[in-house]
């Protein structure tokens, strides 16, 4: 048996905050001309930082790697606030990528650490937004990655607590330690509407769709992307034999010996540049029948910063 047919998942690729991350840059270069500094990669994306590293994006870890007088732009990760007002003193002309989604976790923990609450944070840790939200706040916010780290939590007070979690996260994953948390502390406050994002939830319901149709499911993503290692582990829960490739040249035809009808999604940071290449090596290993699952159609977009406005 060969493959015969490639069902696509809706929705799949990139999101709205990656869609700005990747403008902001652009539209800086555009501007401002090269080099444009970026701090850590713009979106978890090899091919994606590839590319604007020949337009002339810099990308970099440190702010000591940064020259004085240079345009530099916060991945959509987001960052401390420590990162944040050493690049101001600095004087480093700043445009923030962060996307909206995360900044909105970044306020609501500023605003309740006024209120005297202490945070219970659902994250991996040394993902870059974890250190980005964990840095908003000088004390008080405590990470957990599991639900054994939930045993061992012991906040100095439990009256004011409340979750907070790192936007890519595996739905299932995060539903089960919020559930062990609010055991340990049933008056813990939660957020008002879930911090996973609205592309990230998306990503996963589909990929729970087409993973019940199809012999194996191939994710395109980079590994440093956190949403579409989730996809890859989801569609493997499933039962389904599962694949991340960072593109096309990745594929190995041992995997599809036996394998007639192929799942193929693309995580939030992933062009569909990308996707559509895996299809067109799929096709030449005997696909014959390419199709798309019925979706959410998703029409979130963000504004670009002032600055970088068409107007502005
Ligand atoms: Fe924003 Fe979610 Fe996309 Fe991350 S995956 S950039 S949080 S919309």
């Amino acid at each position: 048996m060969t493959i015969h047919s490639v069902l696509l998942a809706e929705p799949r690729g990139f999101c709205a905050g990656v869609d700005r991350a990747i403008e902001i840059v652009e539209k800086a270069l555009l501007k401002f001309g090269a080099p444009i500094y970026v701090r850590h990669e713009i979106v978890h994306n090899n091919f994606v930082v590839d590319a604007l590293k020949k337009k002339g994006a810099v990308f970099v870890e440190d702010l000591n790697d940064v020259p004085p007088g240079a345009t530099l732009i916060f991945s959509a990760h987001g960052v401390s606030r420590t990162v944040q007002q050493e690049a101001q003193a600095r004087g480093f002309s700043i445009f923030d990528a962060t996307c909206p989604l995360v900044t909105k976790v970044h306020v609501e923990v500023a605003k309740l650490h006024k209120e005297g609450y202490e945070f219970i944070m659902i994250g991996h840790k040394g993902h870059p937004e974890v250190e980005g939200t964990l840095g908003q706040i000088d004390s008080g916010i405590h990470l957990v990655e599991s639900v054994a780290d939930v045993a061992s939590l012991r906040p100095a007070q439990t009256e004011r607590l409340a979750v907070v979690t790192q936007t890519t996260l595996s739905v299932d994953d995060t539903a089960e330690i919020l559930a062990v948390v609010k055991d340990k502390f049933p008056t813990v406050r939660q957020p008002k509407q879930q911090d996973i994002c609205y592309a990230t939830q998306n990503r996963q319901d589909a990929v729970k769709l087409l993973s019940n149709q199809v012999d194996i499911v191939i994710v395109v993503g980079s590994p440093t992307s956190s949403n579409s290692t989730r996809l890859q582990e989801l569609a493997h829960r499933m039962g389904a034999d599962s694949y991340m490739v960072d593109s096309a040249t990745e594929l190995q035809p041992q995997w599809f010996v036996g394998k007639s009808s192929v799942g193929l999604t693309a995580g939030a940071s992933a062009p569909e540049v990308l996707v559509q290449e895996v299809i067109t090596q799929l096709r030449l290993m005997g696909a014959v029948s390419v199709r798309k699952m019925n979706g959410l159609l998703e029409n979130t977009k963000y504004p670009l910063p002032k600055g970088l406005r068409s107007s502005s």
